[in-house]
Parts: structure tokens; sequence; C-alpha cells
């Protein structure tokens, strides 16, 4: 595994192949170790990037690390000021809505003008939500997104978020089309069945497979061999944990609606694995391709991990 804790793939680099130079290996990597030694024996002291990533057993700052980029950056080397600002912005943002056909996410505003038509506190009543700014005379509706609130603005047709005292407008088409037609389809409030379901088990369970299957890999790609920080980041989210698997924690992206996500570590005979499970009493509000799209947007924040929270 010739890429290195900081990123640099040593896999195309001539250096490697002339022998002038051994691969840094990720943080936890047997390579990693014998390069701080060459490093300590050749130069006197070591890179602080790989020593840092030994230490605190990270295998690759980008993809791992919470404090990425930190200020072992700082220094100049790998990376560039204006690929560290770049990265720093990017990682702070909602990654790009995509539908289950893979075409970007748009709001029809139709959604908008039926949901206009509703009343506010029924709405709320079985939501579980509140209504902004009183039941008197409610434009919209408040409601907690897995750790923050957002609020569902009826009037100026907008997902805001909370920014200290003030509501800003939030660029996040999937959230808002899964919230548009979950209050819109919302007519009482339901008892949670305990029935906790696999998508498949649902009445369209059909929907969940081949391409619309729900998307474990990047989750297991971040957190499959870090459970500890996979707890961290569902912790950071508001998760309660639920005794279903070694790790397992219950996620609410709406208050009535949640979703469970079960962590298997993995061992010498199985790879590690997630299973992404839910209350039956969801396919009374959300069609498949909605539950599809809470449960991405769900994953999504998860990847985002607890340091650039959304
Ligand atoms: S910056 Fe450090 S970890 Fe990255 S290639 Fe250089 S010595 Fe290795
Ligand atoms: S703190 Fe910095 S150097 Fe250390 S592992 Fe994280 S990103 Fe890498």
């Amino acid at each position: 595994m010739p890429t290195a804790a900081c990123g640099i793939d040593c896999d195309v680099c001539k250096l490697r192949l002339m022998e002038i130079c051994s691969t840094c290996g990720p943080g936890k990597s047997a390579d990693a170790q014998s390069k701080l030694e060459t490093q300590k024996r050749i130069l006197g002291n070591t890179c602080p990037i790989l020593d840092c990533a030994v230490l605190n057993q990270i295998d690759y700052c980008m993809r791992d690390c919470e404090l990425f980029p930190c200020n072992n950056f700082e220094l100049g080397y790998p990376f560039s000021e204006g690929f560290l600002r770049m990265q720093s912005r990017r990682l702070a943002q909602i990654p790009p809505a995509r539908s289950h056909i893979n075409t970007p996410v748009e709001v029809p505003q139709t959604y908008w003008e039926l949901i206009q038509d509703k009343s506010i506190p029924a709405i709320c009543n079985c939501t579980l939500t509140e209504p902004f700014p009183d039941n008197s005379g409610a434009t919209g509706v408040i409601f907690r997104f897995l750790n923050e609130d957002i609020l569902v603005d009826f009037q100026s047709r907008m997902l805001k978020r909370r920014n200290g005292m003030d509501w800003e407008q939030s660029q996040d088409p999937l959230l808002e089309l899964v919230s548009l037609v979950y209050f819109g389809s919302a007519k009482s409030l339901l008892p949670l069945s305990q029935d906790i379901v696999s998508p498949n088990d649902l009445k369209e369970g059909h929907f969940f497979q081949g391409p619309h299957e729900l998307k474990t890999a990047p989750l297991l790609e971040r957190y499959g061999h870090d459970p500890e920080a996979f707890s961290r980041a569902a912790l950071a989210l508001g998760g309660t944990s639920v005794d279903m698997a070694d790790r397992s924690y219950m996620l609410l992206p709406f208050p009535r609606i949640p979703l469970y996500y079960l962590f298997w570590e993995g061992d010498q005979e199985f790879a590690p694995d997630i299973t992404i499970l839910m209350d039956r009493s969801i396919e009374a509000y959300l069609a498949a391709d909605a539950i599809w799209g809470l449960v991405n947007r769900v994953s999504q924040a998860l990847l985002q991990g607890p340091a650039k929270m959304i």
C-alpha cells in the first residue's frame, strides 16, 4: 500500500522505482514505522505528519482524521496553501444531491404549493415538530434533523438552518425535497411500530435492489477499520446507542422517523459490515424513493464526521 499517510501516492513516484525513497505507508502500517526509523537514522528527525499519523493510528490524514488539515501541514509540505484552503472549504460543504436515478435533485415548486395549503399546527401535531414563529401566526415548521434545527419556511419557500439567533438559507435540495414530501404526507401521528425492518422488507422493498440498494460502501471504506470513529460520528449526530450489533445507533432525521445503523466489526473470517434498518411506520409517510433519499442524506452526514459538521 504505497500511499503515504499524508496522501502522497508513492505508487506513481519515480524516486520509489529508483529506490532513492521508500513508501511512508498509511499510519497504521509497518511501512510507516520503518520509514520513521529510517528518517531518524538518516535525517536525525522525522516527518511531523507521519509521526502524528502513527502516534494517533490514523491511516490517511485526508480521509480519516477529523482535524485535517491540521497545523502539521502549515510547513508548506507536501501541499500548497491553496490546496489546503480548498480542502477546508469543501469538507464543510453538503455533498451534491443526486436522485435514485443519479440526476441532480431539483425541488419542484408544486411541492411548496401543496404544503402551503396545509394547516401548520396540524402538521406539527402529526410529526412532533414546532410551529414557527408560534402557533397563532405560523409560517413554517421547525424540526430537529440529527443534531441541528431546520426551519421549513413555507412563506419564503426555503429550508433554513439556525445561525446563532438568526436563520440562514440552506442549499440542501435532498433534505428540502424529503422534508416537503414528509410534511406534505403526514396526516396522523402513528405510533412507532417497534417492527424494525430492512428496507427490503417494506411493501416497496423491491425498489431497494440493484442500483437502488442503500449505499454503505463509502461508510465501510471510511469506518470499516475505524469503529471508534464510527461511534464518534454517530454520537455527534445525536445518535443513541442501541443493542443490535457490535456497535449500533438510532439516528433521528425527523422526530418520528428513526433510522438504525448497525456496525459489525468483522474478524479474520468476515469483513466489517454496515446494515441500515428502519421502523416499519416509515412507509406510511414516505415512498421508497424518498426513503432512499433520506437514508443517503443521513449517511452523508455520518461520512462527513464530527469535525466538519453539516
Ligand atoms: S510528507 Fe511525510 S508522510 Fe508525506 S510523503 Fe513526506 S515524509 Fe511521507
Ligand atoms: S492531526 Fe494532522 S498530521 Fe495528525 S493525523 Fe490528523 S491530519 Fe494527519
